[in-house]
């Protein structure tokens, strides 16, 4: 007797691990750079030393100033609490100010912006907040993955824009037929664009308005990149376009430009009803900044803005030996004005994936392959220029000994 429960005991605990997991979970497609993941293991246990070009996570360190306001306001014992779910008032106007400087635009910091645990956070709860069972929302391809399986998980229908070269990798609104604009909800745009490297010009945000305007759709903005550009181009907000801030909303991260990655802070700017809908929903989800961070936020807005010129001539410098590194070895790509991703096509008869294996098993360099950002990424790879000038230096020359 005592054996069958023991059994029975047994049995039950091993049918609890299987406990099946919700079908949205099994839903999301698998892991794209699994693959990828498994060959740098490979040649790292073959002692390869691997030159690592995946990963968009700046290699330099944050500012001093921001460590040092970290440094204060982690001992003040106000900022051990709860914070306030929608961001600090302050943080808040910084960032106003900061948006007020940066492109004349005015937002009322009580209810035009919230604070978000890096961008991402906030991206990823858009959908939640607009997407119902079965609603389209338009999301790029390639593109950043969080659109999409987001769209997915709270049970809508991802739309796909392709992105296309011969377009400035930029959506054909032309093509979607019009049942699908009518029935979508949301579009996700991300210029300064990961991970082609495009930028939009005026005339797209203008067009992009006056779709939303027709088919009553909500324009979210991904604007990770908005601060990392060069040779003098200034991106834009789409806010100085929707001027009564009726269609938009606007992504911002301190991660990309001030290496704050880690520290997990970003905001949303924009349409009060949509930053009030998805401040309603991260009242349930999360907490809120670390204050202590916040306040290290508002030293990076506010504070001296050196540190960003000097991360920019660092990244620039950097694309520019990526990129003619690469001419010198027969790839040829355009040099992008903005973001820190060269976006590169594949030397024919490779699918993107076996490309980036090759290189990895053959010459230790590792890059993104475009598939892993959407169907429409095939055909291409994605250089992060996260790495120092003498490790480009090695994997040019390493590439010029590399048989296709
Ligand atoms: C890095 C990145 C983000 C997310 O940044 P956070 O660290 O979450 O602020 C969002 N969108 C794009 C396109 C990115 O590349």
């Amino acid at each position: 007797m005592i054996y069958v429960l023991q059994a029975f005991a047994i049995q039950k605990t091993q049918e609890r691990k299987m406990v099946k997991p919700a079908l949205r979970v099994e839903k999301i497609p698998p892991y794209l750079f699994a693959r990828i993941d498994k060959k740098k293991t490979e040649a790292k246990s073959r002692g390869i030393d691997l030159i690592d070009f995946g990963i968009g996570d700046p290699d330099i360190p944050t500012p001093k100033n921001i460590i040092e306001k970290m440094k204060e306001a982690i001992y003040d014992p106000k900022n051990h609490r709860y914070p306030s779910y929608e961001g600090m008032l302050e943080f808040r106007q910084a960032v106003s100010e900061w948006y007020k400087k940066r492109f004349e635009v005015t937002l009322d910091p009580k209810d035009e912006v919230v604070t978000l645990i890096g961008s991402k956070e906030g991206i990823a709860h858009m959908p939640w907040a607009y997407v119902e069972n079965g609603d389209i929302a338009l999301v790029p391809s390639p593109g950043y993955p969080v659109y999409k399986i987001m769209t997915i998980l709270a049970g809508g229908n991802p739309y796909i824009m392709p992105l296309k070269e011969e377009n400035g990798f930029l959506p054909r609104f032309d093509l979607i037929p019009e049942d699908i604009l009518y029935k979508a909800k949301i579009m996700f745009i991300n210029y300064p664009n990961n991970p082609t490297g495009a930028h939009a010009k005026d005339d797209f945000f203008e067009n992009t308005l006056k779709i939303a305007e027709k088919y009553n759709i909500l324009i979210c903005h991904d604007a990770a990149y908005s601060e990392i550009a060069y040779d003098g181009y200034k991106p834009r907000s789409i806010l100085e376009f929707d001027k009564d801030k009726k269609y938009s909303v606007e992504f911002h991260s301190l991660s990309k430009t001030y290496c704050m990655t880690g520290w997990r802070i970003g905001f949303a700017v924009g349409n009060k009803d949509a930053i009030y809908n998805l401040g309603k929903l991260k009242t349930n989800v999360d907490s809120g900044v670390f204050q202590a961070i916040q306040v290290a936020g508002i030293e990076a807005l506010t504070g001296s803005q050196n540190s960003v010129e000097d991360i920019k001539k660092i990244f620039q410098r950097r694309r520019d030996a990526v990129v003619e590194g690469l001419k010198t070895v027969g790839i040829n790509v355009t040099k992008p004005l903005a973001t820190f991703y060269i976006w590169a096509k594949v030397p024919e008869g490779y699918t993107s994936a076996d490309f980036c294996e090759k290189l990895i098993e053959e010459t230790g360099i590792v890059v993104t392959p475009g598939s892993g950002f959407g169907d429409e990424g095939e055909g291409y790879f994605r250089i992060a220029i996260t790495i120092d000038e003498d490790r480009i230096d090695e994997a040019i020359k390493r590439l010029k000994s590399l048989k296709i």
